[in-house]
């Protein structure tokens, strides 16, 4: 029952915002997973979705701008037993805390992100961010957008995360689906959300005139060069779903494999250095 994750708190979210789409789905992988509440920790960043954590009954943290990547990680390590999963906006994720997600994906943390990607900073009424495409008139580009937009899909490939998919809010059912799988994958897990904001930046229309299902044109995940060519699919046909997927040993399984005690550090006189500059 999805409501086993619910606080019973009413969101705040703009009626008919994406976010909704995202927590129904998010709840509805848990129950499909059979995960007990204590099990998850949810930690979200600043922005219009970082109210998840108090919708979910689970263990939350709500956590600095920029920072969901670090706290996963480090709550992960802490607890192995753990599942850890990261909500974070595209102004979080790929802007203020842009810096943490290729090492993240590289170190293979098992843990899984899900970015509500709705191309504008939607808490603080509208500017640009890393993804808002060229031309887009936001509040701080009322002349249109002049910088190219960051692909997120391309970046976490190319960082070597073990797990790059994209979904839709227009598409509960096929949100759901890709969470559960993101959260059972054992390795770093992205799942980029295309979240239409709707009262700074409507994209609903737009998008569900264009995306189209990879799994449903016989795409397969394990095959990197093409989930590279998919990944800089973008126009008139937009794919969402599961662009690569690969088994790889964790961060957390490799760290513990070290069984050996702490390398011993022989401890150094640093007087010398106050005599050099005297
Ligand atoms: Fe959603 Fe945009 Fe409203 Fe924020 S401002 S709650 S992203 S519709």
């Amino acid at each position: 029952m999805s409501e086993t994750y619910s606080t019973g708190r009413r969101p705040v979210w703009c009626p008919g915002c994406g976010n909704y789409a995202i927590l129904a789905a998010f709840k509805k992988a848990l129950t499909r997973l059979g995960l007990e509440p204590w099990k998850v920790v949810v930690i979200s960043g600043i922005g219009c979705h970082g109210r998840v954590t108090d919708y979910l009954r689970t263990n939350g943290f709500h956590t600095i701008h920029g920072r969901v990547l670090p706290l996963a990680t480090g709550i992960k390590l802490a607890n192995p037993e753990l599942v850890v999963v990261g909500f974070s906006g595209d102004g979080d994720a790929y802007a203020i805390g842009l810096g943490h997600l290729p090492h993240a994906a590289r170190r293979n943390v098992d843990v899984t992100l899900i970015v509500h990607n709705n191309m504008v900073f939607g808490l603080t009424t509208g500017q640009a961010t890393p993804t808002t495409p060229l031309g887009v008139k936001t509040r701080s580009t009322p002349r249109g957008n002049v910088e190219p937009p960051l692909n997120p899909i391309l970046l976490a490939l190319a960082s070597g995360a073990t797990f790059v998919a994209r979904g839709f809010t227009g598409d509960i059912e096929h949100l759901a689906w890709l969470f559960e799988q993101a959260i059972r994958h054992k390795g770093f897990a992205i799942v980029d959300v295309l979240q239409p904001c709707v009262t700074f930046y409507n994209t609903y229309q737009y998008f569900r005139e264009r995306v189209y299902k990879l799994e449903d044109e016989g795409h397969d995940p394990g095959d990197y060069e093409a989930a590279l060519k998919k990944a800089l699919e973008w126009g008139d046909r937009i794919p969402i779903g599961v662009f690569y997927r690969v088994s790889k040993p964790t961060y957390e399984q490799l760290l513990l494999r070290q069984k050996e005690p702490p390398v011993k550090v022989e401890p150094v006189d640093v007087t010398m250095f106050y005599e050099l500059f005297r």
